[in-house]
């Protein structure tokens, strides 16, 4: 089908951004998008823009972004990090709350006692440039306009930009300020948990009340916030598209020292003991030798969120190595305590709140360290509902932010909204086919389950794809995500039994999970199904299944009665081998020649669909079945003798 007429460019665009202590991001809802926001990486595919700034001798910026931040550690003192710490306060304040310990470049008071960097001497009797940290983020920023320009073509000149809950009038005008030496109008000034609900589609049916927690943990702080969405019609004055007011901040906690950087650090401590305990006496380790351990102590930390082990090895010198498997559980027993810290101010801002946890309708998980396993296993249980991870935790606040613009555009009339399932989902089985679980037009929320087995002898994993369309074939339908469901007992091929469930949220959030019943073991998967689906795409997708309904449903009998046959003729056969004697010569002569006349169509069938009469093969089937009763017969006598 040709395409149709080609969308305007945006003439005027207004990207979101995350402008992150530690990371920012920029991204955007393209008119065509359907309402889903994109991020707009940089010409090298990388999304994540380092929030560092090196500044050269002179006292003008030289380095942004990774490049920047590469080079941190032989230039401390005019590489410009965390600034976000700095923002909008006073020297005094950022003294009192312990952010200046952290920064390794000079911080001093500037008018009205604010927090001014001071970078060093530029020579002899030369005195060091004086930045504002609005100064030294509006760097960061720019790099950003620059890249969503790139990236769309236009010059990009409006943004939205995220801020914690907690910033304060002077911190949000600073963030403003720092958009303006940009270059950008800063339109919009949002709260990072309010974007990230809105990432998820959170508020935008407005439908019906809901309380929420955004749960971000990040590298070096920690944010958790309650929100509450008001229902349209609930809300003061109704409001137009374009507020997100009914968003409403009910509290907020957190800690602006704890994140993944202290899950390193503890990795570090273990690793720096280990080999001291190993050399016999206490080292010390100079600063780059730590900085070399911190890496590894942060990829070991990695693979831990997705593997049940993680090894390291580190040259000791003199041809000795100090060689560590750690496991999930140990590493588990090394953070908890400082998981528990960051729960604790969970209840703290649920007392503030005056909710209990079970009056949480949705946790919303924002940030790198909520990646780590138990993070996500304790958020569970802590709020008793599983918390939103579908989205990159690290891109959903400025995916929000882009939502939030698209609003602000007048534009999210696109938006699917999410009352119905516009397509329907289901999960590949074998052959190539669909199992249909939740059909199009179903409306949220709503769950189903089914059941499934394995099509192979002494299977011990199975391979989850869940599909999105309308077609028969999985090749012909979207597909959202694939998982594992492992670790099952070796069991004869149809006997394990896997119950795989489907459950949309309100939200249209869908969480897949497979559960195997006899051994117990249990996979998931979370992902938001409309993201990336526009109005057209729906109806292409529909029109497509009409065209090519009869095809395909016979391509899927053709495919269901190849895994059945294959099955059937495997089973006859085995028996055969064992009761053949005990047969009239006539008869097994007859048996084993259908059940080769079945396998030679069963190969032909699968090598091409279409060479094969489904009928005939369905009725060759069902005679070798009825043939067989005899064997069968012979066969159960036979094992009674035996007993
Ligand atoms: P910030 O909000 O401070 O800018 P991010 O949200 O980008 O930080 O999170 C960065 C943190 O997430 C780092 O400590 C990093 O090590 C951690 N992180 C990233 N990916 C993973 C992962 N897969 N497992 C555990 N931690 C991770
Ligand atoms: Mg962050």
């Amino acid at each position: 089908m040709p395409p149709g007429a080609r969308q305007p460019a945006d003439a005027d665009p207004i990207v979101g951004i995350d402008l992150g202590t530690t990371n920012s991001l920029v991204a955007f809802c393209r008119p065509e998008g359907g309402g889903t926001p994109e991020i707009l990486p940089d010409s090298a595919g990388r999304s994540l823009v380092p929030s560092v700034v090196r500044y050269g001798v002179g006292g003008t910026p030289e380095a942004v972004g990774a490049a920047a931040r590469e080079l941190a550690v032989e230039f401390p003192e005019r590489t410009l990090h965390s600034v976000k710490r700095l923002m909008g306060r006073s020297r005094a304040d950022a003294e009192r709350t312990g952010d200046l310990a952290y920064l390794p470049y000079r911080v001093v008071e500037g008018p009205n006692r604010t927090a001014r960097i001071e970078l060093p001497p530029a020579g002899e009797g030369v005195g060091g440039r004086v930045l504002s940290p609005q100064e030294v983020s509006a760097v960061v920023l720019r790099a950003l306009r620059e890249q969503a320009s790139a990236a769309l073509g236009v010059p990009v000149r409006r943004a939205v930009v995220t801020v914690p809950a907690y910033f304060d009038d002077a911190q949000r005008q600073a963030t403003r300020d720092a958009g303006r030496l940009a270059g950008l109008e800063v339109v919009r000034i949002v709260n990072e948990p309010t974007a990230a609900a809105l990432a998820y589609g959170i508020g935008l049916g407005r439908r019906r009340e809901e309380t929420i927690a955004v749960f971000d943990l990040g590298g070096g702080t920690f944010d958790v916030s309650i929100l509450r969405v008001t229902p349209r019609d609930a809300a003061a004055g109704g409001g137009g598209a374009a507020d997100t007011d009914f968003f409403q901040v009910l509290a907020t906690a957190g800690d602006t020292h704890l994140g993944g950087d202290d899950v390193d650090r503890l990795l570090v401590g273990l690793f720096a003991s280990e080999i001291s305990a190993q050399a016999g006496r206490e080292l010390s380790f100079p600063p780059a030798t730590r900085q070399a351990l911190r890496r590894l102590a942060e990829q070991a930390k990695i693979r831990l969120s997705e593997q049940e082990t993680a090894s390291v090895r580190i040259d000791t010198g003199g041809g000795a190595a100090y060689e560590r498997t750690v496991t999930r559980g140990e590493f588990e027993r090394l953070i908890g305590p400082w998981a528990d810290r960051a729960l604790e101010c969970c209840s703290r801002a649920l007392r503030d709140a005056r909710l209990k946890p079970g009056e949480v309708d949705r946790v919303v998980m924002v940030g790198g360290s909520t990646r780590i396993p138990l993070v996500r296993r304790r958020v569970g249980e802590l709020f008793g509902a599983e918390p939103y991870t579908a989205l990159n935790p690290d891109e959903v606040v400025a995916l929000g932010a882009a939502v939030q613009g698209a609003i602000l555009q007048g534009r999210l009339g696109d938006m699917l909204l999410l009352d119905v399932i516009p397509l329907s989902l289901g999960i590949e089985t074998v052959g190539g086919a669909v199992a249909k679980i939740i059909m199009k037009n179903s409306t949220v929320p709503t769950q189903a389950s089914e059941m499934f087995s394995t099509s192979v002898d002494g299977q011990t994993s199975i391979k989850l794809q869940v599909l999105q369309g309308e077609r028969e074939m999985a090749a012909d339908c979207r597909s959202l995500g694939t998982f594992h469901l492992a670790g099952i007992p070796p069991m004869p091929a149809g006997i394990p039994q896997v119950e795989v469930r489907f459950l949309i949220d309100a939200n249209g959030v869908l969480n897949v999970s497979a559960f195997e019943r006899r051994s117990g073991k249990r996979a998931a998967l979370q992902v938001v199904p409309n993201h990336g689906l526009t109005r057209e795409e729906v109806e292409r997708i529909e029109a497509e299944a009409l065209a090519h309904a009869r095809d395909d449903m016979t391509r899927h009998r053709v495919a269901d009665l190849v895994a059945n046959a294959k099955l059937d003729a495997k089973w006859i056969s085995d028996r055969l081998a064992k009761v053949g004697p005990k047969l009239e010569l006539a008869y097994f002569v007859d048996l084993s020649r259908r059940v080769e006349e079945l396998r030679a169509l069963t190969a032909r069938a699968e090598a091409d669909w279409r060479s094969v009469d489904p009928n005939a093969f369905h009725r060759m089937k069902e005679d070798l079945d009825r043939a067989s009763v005899r064997m069968h017969e012979v066969s159960i006598a036979e094992s009674l003798r035996e007993g």
